[in-house]
């Protein structure tokens, strides 16, 4: 848990607004002078089918370790890159080698990629990405999810559906993520088609301390399956978490409880079987694990 410590560092620290525009100064010049295609790596969560602990898919999620500075946290780079205008470049490289991993992994399911806002109302980016995706075999592309948050899509929803179009023509499946969180939640669901929702973990977290939060939870659960959307849930730290997602009707789950993003050799172990999730039976028949 190393790495999500620095997280926190990093919102103390902005808790001086000098300090904290001087730290954007700082990543904004090292990120400028940075060379992404080495020092961006990927790592990546699974997402479980509770059921039976079957890896489902994984999301990929960027690390960026930079000379200068260390591991930057995504949230902090991503923002500081959307004001610099810079996503596209982020993206390609994310993209690139996600598919690169998901050519080396032929026995995973899918695995999905984060979007930023920049990139979904970009008809330059869009393209960029189409092409590098074209170029592979379908047997790769079919398996990409590109996530996109509800925020990206406030700006401009007309241009959002249409580059989101392109990507689903290829086979893509697009996935709404941070689900509940943005202005106008039901609104995206009705004018664009997405293939999966995402829970926000805010969500996940809250589901065993209110009655609200598992009302909720079941709610979005029962309204995705009734609009045929595959519905995961992220943000489960606890078995009784799990437990009440479970009685909600979740079965797809992201979350410290199975796993923190992995590094590639770490989720290979459980594709290749090597190493296997308990299946919800056995999560509540073993010893605690919290
Ligand atoms: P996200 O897309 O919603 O990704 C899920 C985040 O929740 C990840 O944080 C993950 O480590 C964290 N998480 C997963 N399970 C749990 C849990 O049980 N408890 C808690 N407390 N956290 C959990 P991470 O990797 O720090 O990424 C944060 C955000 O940064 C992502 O949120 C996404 O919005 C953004 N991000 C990450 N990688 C990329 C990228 O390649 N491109 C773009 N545009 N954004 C990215
Ligand atoms: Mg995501
Ligand atoms: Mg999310
Ligand atoms: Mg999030």
């Amino acid at each position: 848990r190393a790495k999500e410590h620095k997280v926190g560092q990093a919102i103390e620290f902005s808790a001086s607004h000098a300090e904290s525009q001087l730290r954007e100064a700082v990543v904004h010049q090292a990120l400028k002078k940075a060379d992404l295609e080495k020092e961006l790596r990927l790592v990546f969560q699974p997402i479980v089918n509770s059921t039976d602990g079957a890896v489902n898919r994984c999301e990929a999620l960027a690390r960026w370790d930079s000379p200068q500075l260390g591991s930057v946290p995504p949230l902090e780079f991503v923002a500081i890159a959307e004001k610099m205008g810079m996503t596209q470049q982020l993206t390609r490289v994310v993209v690139r080698k996600a598919l690169e991993q998901l050519r080396r992994w032929p026995e995973l399911p899918s695995m999905s990629v984060n979007l930023s806002a920049q990139d979904i109302i970009s008809r330059e980016t869009s393209d960029s990405l189409v092409a590098m995706i074209l170029a592979e075999p379908e047997s790769v592309r079919e398996r990409l999810v590109l996530e996109v948050t509800e925020s990206s899509l406030l700006n401009d929803m007309e241009e959002a559906r249409y580059n989101l179009m392109k990507f689903r023509f290829m086979g893509l499946k697009i996935a709404l993520d941070d689900f509940g969180t943005g202005y106008s939640s039901l609104r995206y669901l009705q004018e664009l088609e997405f293939d999966i929702v995402k829970i926000d973990r805010s969500f996940g977290a809250a589901i065993n301390t209110t009655a609200r939060g598992l009302g909720l939870v079941a709610t979005i659960q029962h309204l995705c399956r009734s609009l045929a959307i595959e519905c995961i849930i992220e943000g489960i730290e606890t078995r009784e978490q799990l437990e009440t997602a479970r009685s909600a009707g979740c079965r797809l789950v992201q979350g410290y409880l199975y796993a923190a993003p992995l590094d590639a050799l770490e989720l290979h172990a459980y594709l290749t079987g090597e190493k296997k999730f308990p299946s919800y039976r056995e999560l509540l028949e073993g010893p605690a694990r919290d």
